[in-house]
């Protein structure tokens, strides 16, 4: 189910986000069949060269012809980097995991970081199932069982809680077999094949990874996350989960095993999906030697990572490379450029920001929002949009106008003024040792 979480979950969380900072973009506004960019396309502006770049190894991951790469994302801040992966995201085939962390959530208390690492890998590869059987998992709410047939004709129903409903089955002989071997009963989860009429009770909280073990080897993983119990069609599932805290290497052997035997069966087929790393920078040498070496494993995705760093210090070393990268990462990555914004382009991103957020802005309001964001930052000035527009709401009024843009930019400051606010206003605020930094002399 983990890719079927970082997929489907990804797209939800997108949804979820509608007014979030990228919430216009809904694919990398390419021609299908030259990946030439459109001018103005699903919700795609401008950075032509970069979004074409996205585009052919968006057909590659699709084709399932790469695996196993590592993309770099360079340019610097607010020039689309995070903007063009969210539109390879849409544009994946529906059953081709993405996943997308930052590089400091590698950084947590509950696993070490290269198995944070490992299970981001695991959630970007999918395996696509080609037999079809149905796979029901759920909570059992009753079983009525007609007790009066016996041998070979006995019949029965169990009603299911799954994610959002309760339905009924009928049971045939062999499930009602099963049933009574598992010794299931109201309120067990479990879940049923109906093609072999095998049912594997998975206990009352089927949580953790190392439970795919009990389920015996004819059993297709499912992974039932706690609170959510689902009916799904088999043909596509995870090769892994995550939020399951470490998971021993041996159940992943296992799994490797069984995977490689359905692949020699011709019952399953890898799927490579994409992993988007953001921020790549803050990951340290550790990790960085973790996935030069992950990289080349059979089961590797595509790597994405983003950084808007230039010369920098590669975290847990003392040397500098460009992004904080190691030379040899950065070496076998393709890397994609993306550059600052003109005018022209500001003007359109604002303009489709603008419809995303029902804010209708007068001409010369647009104007000075394009002004501002040439001369600070694209990201800044679309948080100006939803600002002015509350103003103008404030003044009942049903555009925003340059009054409104005016009063928020001086209201809010933008990177370069705070900074210029910091220097004139340096000693009276507080510096590192608590001080007003003006007294440290
Ligand atoms: P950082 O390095 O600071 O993380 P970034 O390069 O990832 O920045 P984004 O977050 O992608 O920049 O861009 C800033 C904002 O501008 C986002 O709201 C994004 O959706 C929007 N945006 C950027 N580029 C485009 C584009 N080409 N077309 C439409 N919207 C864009």
């Amino acid at each position: 189910m983990a890719a079927q979480i970082s997929t489907s979950g990804e797209r939800e969380s997108t949804k979820l986000e509608r007014l979030g900072a990228h919430s216009h973009i809904r694919g990398l506004g390419l021609d299908p069949t030259t990946l030439e960019p459109r001018g103005n396309s699903q919700g795609m502006v401008g950075q032509a060269k970069a979004r074409k770049a996205a585009g052919v190894i968006l057909k590659m991951v699709n084709d399932g012809r790469i695996a196993g790469r590592a993309v770099l994302m360079a340019g610097p801040p607010s020039s689309g980097k995070t903007a063009i992966a969210m539109g390879m995201a849409q544009s994946l085939g529906s059953d081709v995991p993405f996943t997308m962390i930052s590089a400091s959530e590698i950084f947590s208390l509950e696993m070490s970081k290269t198995e944070a690492l490992t299970q981001a890998f695991r959630r970007s590869i999918g395996v696509r199932i080609k037999e079809e059987s149905e796979i029901i998992e759920g909570e059992v709410v009753e079983i009525q069982i007609d007790r009066s047939l016996t041998g070979a004709s006995k019949t029965g129903k169990i009603t299911m809680k799954t994610t959002d409903m309760e339905t009924v089955y009928d049971l045939g002989n062999k499930m009602i077999d099963a049933l009574s071997k598992e010794k299931v009963i109201a309120g067990d989860v479990i879940v049923i094949d109906k093609s072999t009429g095998k049912i594997s009770k998975l206990g009352r909280s089927f949580t953790r990874a190392r439970d795919y073990d009990a389920m015996g080897a004819d059993t297709k993983f499912v992974q039932c996350p706690e609170g959510e119990l689902q009916v799904r069609k088999e043909g596509f599932l995870a090769l892994f989960a995550g939020d399951t805290g470490e998971i021993k290497s041996e159940l992943r052997d296992q799994i490797n095993a069984k995977v490689s035997d359905w692949r020699e069966e011709g019952k399953a087929e890898i799927v490579p999906g994409v992993l988007f790393i953001d921020e790549v920078h803050m990951l340290d040498i550790e990790c960085f030697s973790f996935l030069n070496r992950a990289l080349e494993t059979e089961l590797a995705p595509i790597v994405i990572m983003a950084s808007n760093r230039g010369m920098t210090r590669i975290r847990g070393t003392k040397y500098k490379s460009p992004h904080g990268i190691p030379i040899d990462l950065l070496d076998r990555a393709l890397i994609i450029s993306t550059a600052s914004y003109q005018p022209e382009d500001i003007r359109e991103i604002l303009t489709i920001r603008a419809q995303e957020e029902d804010v209708s802005l007068a001409p010369a309001a647009l104007e000075i929002l394009t002004k501002i964001g040439s001369e600070t930052s694209l990201r800044y000035v679309i948080q100006l949009i939803t600002l002015s527009s509350l103003v103008a709401r404030r003044r009942k009024a049903a555009q925003v106008d340059v009054p409104d843009v005016r009063r928020v930019y001086t209201l809010f400051l933008d990177e370069k003024r705070s900074v210029q606010f910091l220097r004139e206003q340096n000693s009276l605020l507080i510096g590192e040792d608590g001080q007003a930094t003006g007294q440290q002399g």
